[in-house]
């Protein structure tokens, strides 16, 4: 081994599912495995997932969808968050994928999927809850959800869910922005249209406002033990982190120790001299970071073939990825998605 591995223990993610599902039931959970299931490697995410038996996968993309469900088999549900055109929600209908439907232009395109195929499209309707990233707005609810409802009775599409997503920045926006969720919830209620499943929540309010849960959670951050770097710590959430990465001494210098981990695979070079890696000599200060080598603080008996453990072990004594993300006032989710495709990726259970 001359460069950093990245270690991702599945027995490690199908405990963090179980504290999951426990936290947020009677609501259901959905994984949400998007950027390469957060650099942790979609495949064998899905497949450990589908095997601990859940349900439920969302992502952003209606292809990464369409390889959730070549995966998981027909055991689980996928939602893509997006289809942006007539093709891909041609592609989701054929794949057995429901998508987000967040304009009445993609509700028409989902109409005229429908028509030419002969088959219902499965949506979920988004409602803009203040983010602004995606879905309709509250003024214009009325109007879309009554054409979606007589979409829905004249057999074009199956109205599987009503969602939203949180702007997560305070407790006072979040508790607005449910307002509006229950508003829209009321108004398709009041269509006549039942049995659709509310989604809002992601990982922080999930776990922490039962109010939010609904009948389903969308999942990601926690169930890979990625903990938010102004919250609670990994061990009030009950989840551990599912990557750890690794890199071996390559040298021992008069200014340090020669680590085989730098930019070049991904670690950002402003964690030099702002904080510590996992050494077996304890926690040692990491001094720069090169393009492909870092520098390390001396420790006893350090020598060539040791491992550094940069993050993800924090109960043997090595920070997580978010608190290499505090700092440098990012969080945790950017430390393991700027990895290097290129790191290898080893599978352990
Ligand atoms: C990323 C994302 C989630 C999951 O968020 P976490 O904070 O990682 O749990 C849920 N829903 C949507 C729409 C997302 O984009």
């Amino acid at each position: 081994m001359n460069g950093p591995t990245l270690h991702v223990d599945l027995g490690v993610l199908t405990e963090n599912l179980l504290v999951v599902h426990e936290r947020v039931a009677p609501a259901g959970h959905m994984l949400v495995v998007k950027d390469d299931a957060y650099g942790h490697g979609l495949e064998p995410v899905v497949r450990t997932a589908t095997a601990a038996g859940l349900g439920w996968f969302g992502t952003f993309d209606v292809a990464t969808a369409l390889r959730v469900r070549q995966v998981s088999g027909s055991a689980a549900r996928a939602f893509a968050f997006l289809a942006d055109t007539p093709d891909e929600i041609r592609a989701a209908l054929d794949g057995g994928v429901e998508v987000g439907v967040g304009s009445a232009a993609a509700l028409e395109d989902a109409a005229t999927v429908a028509a030419s195929t002969g088959e219902r499209v499965d949506v979920h309707l988004k409602v803009d809850t203040g983010l602004h990233r995606n879905g309709v707005r509250d003024e214009e609810w009325a109007s879309f959800a009554a054409r979606a409802a007589e979409l829905a009775g004249g057999g074009r599409i199956r109205i599987r869910g009503v969602w939203s997503h949180l702007a997560e920045a305070s407790d006072a926006e979040d508790d607005r922005a449910r307002a509006t969720f229950d508003r829209a919830c009321a108004i398709l209620s009041d269509l006549g249209v039942t049995g659709v499943l509310r989604h809002l929540a992601a990982s922080a309010a999930g776990f922490a406002r039962p109010g939010f849960r609904y009948d389903l959670t969308r999942i990601g951050a926690f169930a890979y033990g990625i903990r938010p770097v102004d919250g609670p710590g990994e061990g009030a959430l009950g989840v551990n982190p599912v990557a750890r990465l690794s890199a071996p001494v390559v040298g021992v210098a008069a200014d340090g120790v020669r680590v085989a981990v730098g930019a070049l695979h991904g670690l950002p070079s402003s964690l030099a001299g702002r904080t510590s890696v996992g050494t077996p000599g304890g926690r040692q200060r990491l001094i720069s970071v090169d393009l492909c080598t870092s520098t390390v603080a001396h420790w006893p008996g350090a020598s060539p073939g040791q491992e550094v453990t940069v993050f993800g072990d924090p109960r043997g004594g090595a920070p997580s990825a978010s608190d290499q993300a505090a700092a440098i006032g990012t969080i945790g989710e950017e430390i393991l998605l700027r990895v290097n495709p290129l790191v290898p990726r080893m599978y352990v259970r």
